[in-house]
């Protein structure tokens, strides 16, 4: 598919990679191409970066038809410049789509956008270390009614934004709350997909966790609040004894490629992983006799975040005495080794743009 190019007139000063944060600072370009029932998708362009004109009945701002996906590209030493799974994100923002009855975008489409935009931005790839290329493409329904259907028009859209490192001061581990009053997501609902309104109804607890001294929440399952879900917006592993467990898609768990990557990682080392249901019984039990020996929440933002302190219903459990564990390390080690180019990639997992 053609994708025309729009540069911009007035390029932007690059930062200065002591200053990034998360998600503040964009790019000069953006990526845009729209759907419609009739032409299918249709005018993929690459224009400068500004504000979107939309229709006031837009689905998006009245019915939330929105989902999204979060990738990076990494400087490499040799000054390439590389993402990591992006298939995994493009599959799962189709799975997304699927769910939300919003229009399917063909891989090989999908990827051919994804990297023609990357290629276009890539010189805004910081090269300090940690930082990296932070790529959001999304989706949104952009019907211009306030009637309730599937949609028949969107719009799919891909924003980069250079990224400081997530560890500025090393690795601390974080503390967090088990929620036991809102739930996440539900069997049937929207969990496994990566959208907008998970957040939204997600905002609550993490502000209530927050007021308490926590960085985030863990999640339990929507039916019965027994089951371990995830950690705000990431996955989460434990390792028990011998056995490094993290809790099984069941439908209301966004399936992560970090998650993905940890246990396809640990298996090939011989670890034992399972993937189960994993009670926050059985939890505590384990963090009473001291069974649980580290646990992790892993996800694109933090690659591991080692989970240093469990609060649950009032009884606060310090986790491998507050400090990062040898599994977590490794793992944070050698993802991160793959990801900026300095350890071989024998999975096959990163891309390179020229
Ligand atoms: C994106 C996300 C994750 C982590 O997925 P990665 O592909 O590893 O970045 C986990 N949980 C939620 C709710 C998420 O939105």
């Amino acid at each position: 598919m053609e994708i025309k190019i729009t540069k911009t007139a007035c390029p932007k000063e690059k930062p200065d990679s002591s200053t990034l944060g998360f998600g503040k600072i964009f790019t000069d370009h953006m990526f845009i191409m729209d759907y419609s029932r009739e032409l299918g998708w249709h005018d993929a362009r690459i224009v400068p970066f500004e504000n979107l004109s939309i229709h006031p009945a837009s689905t998006v701002l009245h019915y939330g038809s929105e989902i999204f996906e979060g990738l990076k590209a990494y400087r490499r030493a040799d000054g390439k410049v590389q993402l990591f799974r992006p298939m995994e994100n493009i599959r799962r923002m189709n799975t997304s789509a699927d769910r939300l009855c919003l229009p399917q975008i063909p891989e090989d489409i999908a990827f051919e956008m994804l990297t023609a935009f990357v290629a276009c931005e890539k010189d805004w790839t910081p090269s300090a270390p940690g930082t990296s290329l932070y790529l959001r493409p999304f989706m949104f329904g952009n019907d211009e009614t306030l009637g309730v259907h599937a949609v028949n028009n969107a719009r799919f859209m891909i924003i980069a934004s250079p990224v400081g490192s997530y560890y500025k001061e090393g690795i601390n581990p974080v503390k967090i709350m088990i929620e036991d009053e809102d739930v996440r997501a539900v069997r049937g609902g929207t969990g496994y997909a990566k959208c907008g309104g998970n957040y939204a109804a997600s905002n609550r607890a993490g502000e209530r966790a927050e007021e308490k001294g926590y960085s985030q929440v863990l999640w339990l399952d929507g039916v019965e609040r027994k089951y371990i879900e995830e950690v705000g917006a990431m996955n989460v592993m434990f390792k028990i004894g011998d056995e490094i467990v993290t809790p099984k898609l069941t439908g209301s768990i966004l399936p992560g490629i970090t998650r993905k990557s940890c246990i396809e990682m640990l298996i090939k080392e011989g670890y034992k992983v399972s993937e189960r249901l994993l009670s926050v019984d059985e939890l505590s039990a384990a963090m009473r006799d001291g069974s649980l020996v580290e646990a992790w929440g892993c996800g694109t933002a933090a690659v591991v975040s080692p989970i240093g302190e469990l609060c649950y219903k009032d009884h606060k459990y310090t986790v491998n005495e507050g400090k990062i564990g040898a599994v977590t390390q490794h793992l944070y080690d050698t993802l991160t080794g793959i990801q900026w180019g300095k350890t071989e990639d024998t999975f096959g997992w990163t891309y390179v743009i020229d």
